[in-house]
């Protein structure tokens, strides 16, 4: 059996900042280097230069009952996404070895629908097992609406996170579902705290709502002590009900950040979907206040390769932090993209 390492399951430092003072960065009322510093230390002084990677792993696409306007899973959205039923253990198996070797610190495991059946949680529980006392890879589900028998089953098996995103505030919520609500959330997250699951719990940034809306969410997911916080930033795509807010820029997207994490200092703040193309140029001042990425793309949209997020982060003279701590090999890995002429052919062409 590997071994892994002991971590925090709940998020126990108080807030750096009050409600409104979370308001005024995101109103742009704080200089931005200002905000970017004060976060930047909350960072560094739970997470030093550590980057965890993240792998997702859909393993059950479409076929829900469920209506969130945000995802190209929701049902009549119509999207032309490739639809499939629960993946085998096996399959599950494989993918979280390829994981393994691409260095993920975590591996995600998300399956479309309202929540999971005792059948199928028995069987979520058996690929667990596995992988955790196999692999030694930290597990994260996202399976949905969960009660506390279903949760102790999951822990029991070895389950170390488990994710139910909140998405918006509650006062916004009827905005962006109409099949459940933002109370079913919350009982959930509390079904697996009470199984000393650690949470993950984050938002999606750009669906309409009001900076009080963020602030909000900010907020309770420091109430419930989560200790994982996914900031994604809405993709619009095809099958979407709820539109993009067009005011997102990569400057307000890094205020959003250093909101979260300075309301949050001590959890994992992860910048999650979205950060290609809404950061932008600005992806790697995100890891300055972020300390954690998804790699090799999101649920039903492709992101950067694996390659590329690990240039990102050796450009900001970080490290990944693997589940087995830091990767032997990485100092080779640095040494490849020396300046020469074999690294980048294209930048050594003369000009015309
Ligand atoms: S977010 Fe989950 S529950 Fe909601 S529509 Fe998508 S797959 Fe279904």
């Amino acid at each position: 059996m590997i071994a892994t390492q002991s971590i925090a399951t709940i998020s126990s430092e108080p807030s750096v900042i009050t409600p409104e003072e979370a308001l005024a960065i995101l109103e742009g009322k704080e200089p931005f280097l200002y905000v970017l510093k004060e976060a930047s230390d909350q960072r560094f002084k739970y997470f030093g230069n550590k980057v965890r990677i993240h792998i997702l792993d859909n393993i059950k696409n479409g076929y829900c009952p469920e209506d969130c306007g945000y995802c190209a899973q929701r049902k009549g959205g119509d999207s032309g996404i490739k639809e499939y039923s629960l993946k085998s253990e096996e399959e599950i198996w494989e993918d979280a070895k390829l994981a393994k070797a691409s260095g993920a610190y975590r591996f995600c495991m998300v399956t479309s629908g309202r929540g999971p059946t005792d059948k199928a949680v028995d069987k979520l529980a058996t690929t667990i097992s596995r992988i955790n006392s196999e692999l030694g890879l930290k597990v994260c589900l996202s399976a949905g609406i969960l009660d506390a028998k279903k949760a102790r089953v999951l822990k029991d098996a070895g389950l170390d996170r488990y994710n139910h995103n909140l998405n918006t505030s509650e006062s916004n919520y009827n905005e962006i579902c109409s099949t459940h609500t933002f109370k079913d959330r919350l009982s959930t997250l509390e079904a697996a705290s009470s199984a000393e699951i650690g949470l993950c719990s984050g938002l999606i940034v750009g669906m309409g709502e009001q900076n009080s809306d963020l602030v909000q969410v900010a907020f309770e997911l420091k109430r419930l002590g989560v200790i994982s916080i996914p900031v994604n930033f809405f993709i619009p795509i095809k099958g979407h009900a709820v539109a993009l807010n067009t005011s997102l820029t990569p400057e307000y997207c890094i205020r959003v950040l250093s909101v979260f994490r300075l309301v949050n200092p001590d959890s994992e703040i992860r910048i999650g979907a979205g950060r290609e193309g809404h950061l932008g140029s600005l992806q790697s001042m995100g890891l300055y206040v972020a300390n954690s990425l998804f790699a090799d793309g999101y649920l039903n949209v492709k992101g950067s390769e694996i390659s590329q997020t690990m240039n990102l982060i050796r450009d900001c003279g970080m490290v990944p932090e693997f589940s087995e701590g830091i990767p032997q090999g990485w100092e080779n890995y640095e040494k490849e993209f020396l300046y020469e002429e074999k690294n980048f052919p294209d930048l050594y062409k003369f000009k015309k």
